[in-house]
């Protein structure tokens, strides 16, 4: 039966950890990973995640079948934070949002909705992106393209290309826009740029689709969900991916959601049904504790400004190591401008160095990232620090 199946291409990113796992250097750093660590290199455990589970195991509850959109009270606290809680289009009841397994479920749904919808547009993901981003929606039956986005001359982003790519897209095609805290490249477009893609999409009828997986972890999270406000004044229907994997350390639990906005509550209660039947289809309906989890932290004040200290707690703690990293290089001798690091946004940065820079920093240094440059500044302390910014420092002298 299975005589005929191929090997299956390893995952680029976990091959990395293996590779790290290998290496007997006592001293190597991993910052190939997409995962936040503290200050002592270690994944943390919010305590407002903590309280709200020593809330629940308090009053332990038996585990129904949630319903196949998930708990309620956390598809609402979902919509509050995405679109803000008093905003017009969530009194008009406008969204339909189910709970999904994690951010990377909700583009699933999406995707899946999506085909159902218009089987034969095109998929335009940025140049570079997640890289799950062209599989997901290749395996849900799409051709995906890209449009540009990254500037390797420029350190930045590539706009104009961006934008005339955009131009160029027939209608109907689905843009999967990163919502802030692009990945792989830390480089987000500002509010004018935004300005220029909502009304680019909105004259050529594209479809936008955001994926929202770093939200608090940019600028804050009212910051960062502004895109949405400036989608919503445009007056358009679009997707949004949520994900809580990094936002409330919750990676294992796979917590996130997918929300739509359409034209009124209507049309909404049927993309709604639509929805639900992809999830039913897929896997009937959603794990219960991890939403339970976040539903508490959000609609328990005391829990939910604990949470919002942790979260600018990372923020804060990711833009501290951008700063360092770049005086640590500087103070290695490294007399580039590197005020880029600082200027991007989120978990990851785009280093500038290249695919053999990034092999002697493993092999020559034990430290592990990505090889087309992306590092996790998010895994970067104190402790490590000194060691990466020397070796970065060596590999950019030549
Ligand atoms: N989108 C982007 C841009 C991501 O970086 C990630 C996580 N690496 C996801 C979606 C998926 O999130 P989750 O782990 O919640 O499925």
């Amino acid at each position: 039966l299975f005589a005929a199946v191929e090997m299956a291409p390893r995952d680029p990113i976990l091959g990395l950890n293996e590779q790290f796992n290998a290496d007997p250097n006592p001293a190597k750093v991993n910052l190939g990973v997409g995962v936040y660590f503290d200050a002592n290199g270690k994944l943390p455990l919010l305590r407002c995640v903590a309280q709200a589970e020593a809330a629940m195991q308090a009053d332990p509850k038996a585990r129904g079948y949630l319903p196949i959109d998930g708990i309620a009270a956390y598809d609402k606290a979902v919509q509050g934070l995405v679109f803000g809680a008093d905003s017009a289009v969530l009194q008009a009841k406008r969204v339909a949002t189910v709970q999904a397994i994690g951010g990377t479920g909700g583009l699933k749904i999406g995707a899946d909705f999506l085909k159902r919808l218009n089987p034969d547009a095109q998929v335009l993901i940025s140049d570079p992106s997640w890289e799950n981003h062209r599989a997901l929606f290749s395996n849900a039956g799409f051709q995906v393209g890209s449009y540009p986005y990254y500037d390797a001359a420029k350190l930045g982003i590539n706009f104009d290309g961006m934008l005339a790519s955009l131009n160029t897209a027939t209608a109907g095609t689905v843009i999967v826009l990163h919502a802030c805290c692009h990945n792989p490249t830390g480089y987000d477009l500002s509010p004018a740029q935004w300005e220029q893609v909502v009304a680019t999409v909105k004259a050529r009828q594209l479809v936008p689709f955001l994926d929202m997986a770093y939200q608090g972890f940019g600028e804050g999270i009212a910051e960062d969900g502004a895109v949405i406000q400036q989608f919503l004044a445009a007056g358009l229907d679009f997707f949004v991916s949520t994900s809580f994997s990094k936002s409330f350390s919750l990676y294992g639990e796979r917590v996130g959601a997918l929300s739509v906005v359409c034209a009124s509550a209507e049309e909404a209660g049927r993309v709604l049904s639509q929805l639900k039947i992809v999830i039913r289809t897929n896997y009937s309906n959603p794990p219960t504790h991890g939403a339970q989890v976040v539903a508490l932290v959000l609609g328990t004040p005391a829990l939910r400004q604990l949470w919002e200290e942790e979260l600018a707690g990372m923020r804060l703690r990711i833009r501290a190591m951008r700063s360092a990293l770049v005086e640590a290089l500087k103070t290695a001798g490294v007399d580039q401008d590197l005020s880029f690091v600082t200027r991007q946004k989120g978990m990851f940065s785009y280093s500038g160095l290249n695919a053999a820079q990034m092999q002697r920093l493993r092999s020559e240094f034990g430290v592990y990232g990505v090889d087309s440059g992306r590092i996790c500044v998010a895994a970067l302390n104190e402790q490590n620090l000194p060691q990466v910014a020397q070796a970065m420092a060596a590999v950019m002298r030549g």
